[in-house]
């Protein structure tokens, strides 16, 4: 019967299960919606742990959460795990937890604490998550693996050094994941978005010009360089993580998928 409604409704996931870290908000929280509606389980990781759960009850019977802080390796695993013993087998991880921080102009200036602990959510929370669900998607011989990059992991010097840096690894692991996963059949990509409208990003905005109203400076950047009346939001990324953990995109690894509006073009 789900089998039928997944061919005659369109459901793109019908029968998966997705792990997502960061989901309690912004693009995981939108990605989790999508997936759900195309009838996929979807758990949500996250390290907040009143949002993430009122993001699940939000979301319905198809969605639960368990609390993961991505830079502790024994919370990755739990988490996985969960997945396991609550639905017997992970389709998807979506690793999609990421901070930023306030970086100096000169790198003369760098707190090696803030650069570790960028590092530590952005790359080693990332490459975890992609070694346990490995651990559980290379015996079934099957199952996608995504991740959040950004265009600050495709073009340098966006004022940012210490994120950009960590984006750029997001983007190294892809393609350097993607090699050794494929022979088990497991795709690993990624997405890069830009100047989507999300707690993380108003934040972000925040750090780099204290002085301008974060809302005020988006609306700059996308009329400066931007598809024309885009009006970008996360769905608009959570669409771009749909296609490339169905089907669809059955033949796709190793992809960094840019969704920016065009901005990286010029
Ligand atoms: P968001 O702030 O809405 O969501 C980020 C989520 O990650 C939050 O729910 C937060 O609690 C969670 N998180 C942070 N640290 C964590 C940790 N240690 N363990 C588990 N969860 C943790 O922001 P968003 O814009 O949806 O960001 C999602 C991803 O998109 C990030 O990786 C970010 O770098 C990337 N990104 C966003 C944009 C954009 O324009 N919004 C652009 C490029 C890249």
């Amino acid at each position: 019967f789900y089998r039928f409604l997944s061919t005659h409704t369109g459901r793109k996931l019908q029968d998966k299960v997705a792990l997502i870290t960061g989901a309690a908000s912004g693009i995981g929280k939108a990605t989790a919606t999508k997936f759900i509606n195309n009838g996929a389980r979807v758990i949500i990781a996250d390290i907040q742990q009143k949002l993430g759960q009122d993001t699940a009850n939000e979301l319905g019977p198809n969605a639960s959460f368990i609390t993961c802080d991505v830079t502790k390796e024994s919370d990755i695993s739990n988490a996985v795990d969960f997945a396991i013993s609550e639905h017997k087998q992970l389709d998807i991880m979506f690793n999609n937890a990421g901070i930023a921080c306030k970086t100096p102009p000169s790198i003369v200036d760098l707190d090696m604490a803030v650069f570790d602990k960028v590092m530590n959510v952005n790359v080693h929370g990332l490459v975890a998550g992609i070694k346990h669900a490995a651990r559980v998607m290379i015996p079934r011989g099957t199952g996608s693996i995504l991740c959040t990059a950004s265009i600050t992991g495709v073009m340098g010097g966006m004022s940012q050094h210490t994120y950009s840096i960590s984006k750029f690894a997001v983007i190294g692991t892809v393609k350097s994941l993607a090699s050794e996963l494929c022979r088990h059949g497991i795709r690993v990509n990624c997405i890069s978005p830009f100047a989507i409208p999300t707690p993380f990003v108003m934040d972000e905005m925040s750090l780099l010009y204290p002085n301008l109203d974060a809302q005020r400076h988006l609306e700059i950047v996308h009329s400066a360089g931007v598809l024309k009346g885009a009006n970008c939001e996360p769905d608009d990324i959570a669409n771009a993580a749909l296609f490339l953990v169905s089907d669809d995109a059955k033949y796709v690894s190793g992809h960094n998928l840019v969704v920016d509006g065009g901005f990286t073009s010029f």
